[in-house]
């Protein structure tokens, strides 16, 4: 077998790039350890930014997002006893994020290469990648693709990046002292928008999928054992932490899916080697405080696109060389916004009775000085292009 660009990896990274690059005239096979049913139906990311948005819009695979999306306009920061709301439209106008979840863009985009012929090879666990500062090649199974270079979408467990050789990627890293239990409930979201709340107890956030479906998050010790957190156990904390307010109850309902995220910060640099090009969480991991991770992947493809775009075209191969640097200045503020929110909103350590008078000085900053509130906005809803 043989095409243009090797794929590893139908997450949203992967899959949006074989559209992207399709729309191009540029050929590309697409292959994934797992099976269709699971990439579809894996809940993680739902914020998406104005950029994503107009990027799925303008390479047409916007429709069901535009009619399922919610545009949300502001966030909520709650703290203290009381609830401030982040303004998007008043602080950055014209600009916004729409909460629709990441299995749903998966599914668009499977669809839409589907429809349009293109090629992905799910359930292949054994991907190699071969010769990459020569003649790139894929193994899985008893096959071989070749390819005019390798995009590496395969996420931060993939196969990709431990293929470049010891020595050549300079990483750069942070663990958190928490992680992230996330719930997903059949019950109606209890507010119109995100709410960020920050207390004794620890964060928490609310947030949903649907008009029908909410999502939840707490933060809990690192390595949380899933049985410590029967279903009445998960309601009695969020409530303790989210009915701080005057007014707000939480609505309940059947939980339908649960499970615990580590936090993490990491990068790789630089994002390519020889033929190889890492994109999204191959490349870069952020907590999800910031909901930056897919987005940044949004971010890579569109610019490896663009740079694979110029050298076909051209032969010219200045945006390829430029590509890590490219994406670098992106992932780093986003590194620094979702670091910097995960450090505001989250105790570290329950005696840690300074850096709480830190946090919350810092939070009354935020919600009281129109250029901190923008400084927020701003980077929640994505910096421009
Ligand atoms: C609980 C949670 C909540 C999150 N919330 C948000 C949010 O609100 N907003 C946000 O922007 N981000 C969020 N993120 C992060 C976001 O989900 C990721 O950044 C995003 O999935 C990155 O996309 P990707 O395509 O780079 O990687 P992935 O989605 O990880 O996709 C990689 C694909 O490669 C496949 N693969 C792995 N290894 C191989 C192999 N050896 N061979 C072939 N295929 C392979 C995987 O099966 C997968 O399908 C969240 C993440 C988690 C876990």
């Amino acid at each position: 077998m043989r095409t243009q660009v090797g794929i590893v990896g139908a997450g949203p990274a992967g899959l949006l790039l074989s559209h992207l690059l399709h729309l191009r005239g540029i050929d590309s096979v697409v292959l994934e350890s797992r099976s269709r049913e699971y990439c579809e139906s894996r809940v993680r990311a739902g914020v998406l930014e104005q950029g994503t948005v107009d990027v799925l819009n303008d390479s047409g695979v916007g429709e069901r997002m535009r009619r399922e999306g919610l545009p949300h306009h502001g966030i909520e920061l709650r703290y203290g006893g009381a609830g401030h709301r982040i303004a998007f439209e008043k602080l950055v106008p014209g600009r916004a994020i729409t909460v629709y979840g990441q299995q749903e863009v998966v599914k668009d985009l499977i669809a839409a290469r589907l429809a349009a012929g293109g090629k992905i090879i799910f359930d292949v666990p054994d991907v190699g990648l071969h010769d990459l500062t020569g003649s790139p090649y894929l193994t899985f199974q008893d096959q071989t693709l070749e390819c005019d270079v390798i995009a590496g979408c395969d996420g931060f467990h993939g196969v990709s990046r431990p293929s470049i050789p010891e020595g050549v990627l300079s990483i750069f890293e942070r663990d958190y002292p928490f992680a992230w239990l996330g719930v997903l409930a059949r019950v109606r979201p209890s507010a119109e928008e995100l709410i960020y709340a920050r207390g004794d107890r620890g964060f928490a956030l609310h947030s949903m999928r649907s008009p029908e479906i909410s999502r939840f998050y707490l933060q809990v010790p690192p390595d949380e054992p899933l049985e410590n957190w029967p279903d009445e156990r998960i309601w009695a904390e969020l409530k303790a932490r989210l009915e701080t307010v005057p007014g707000f109850t939480l609505a309940t309902g059947p939980i339908l899916e649960k499970g615990v995220t580590p936090m993490r910060s990491f990068v790789a640099e630089p994002m390519q080697y020889g033929r190889l090009y890492l994109a999204g969480d191959a490349a870069h991991i952020v907590p999800p405080t910031g909901a930056k991770g897919l987005n940044l992947a949004v971010a890579d493809v569109r610019a490896l696109t663009a740079a694979l775009g110029h050298w076909y075209s051209t032969g010219e191969t200045g945006p390829l060389d430029d590509y890590s640097r490219t994406c670098l200045r992106r992932v780093w503020r986003a590194q620094h916004f979702s670091w910097w929110m995960t450090t505001l909103l989250h105790p570290f350590e329950s005696d840690d009775a300074y850096g709480g008078r830190l946090q919350t000085s810092y939070l009354d900053y935020v919600t009281s000085s129109e250029a901190a509130a923008t400084t927020l906005a701003e980077n929640y809803v994505g910096m421009p292009w």
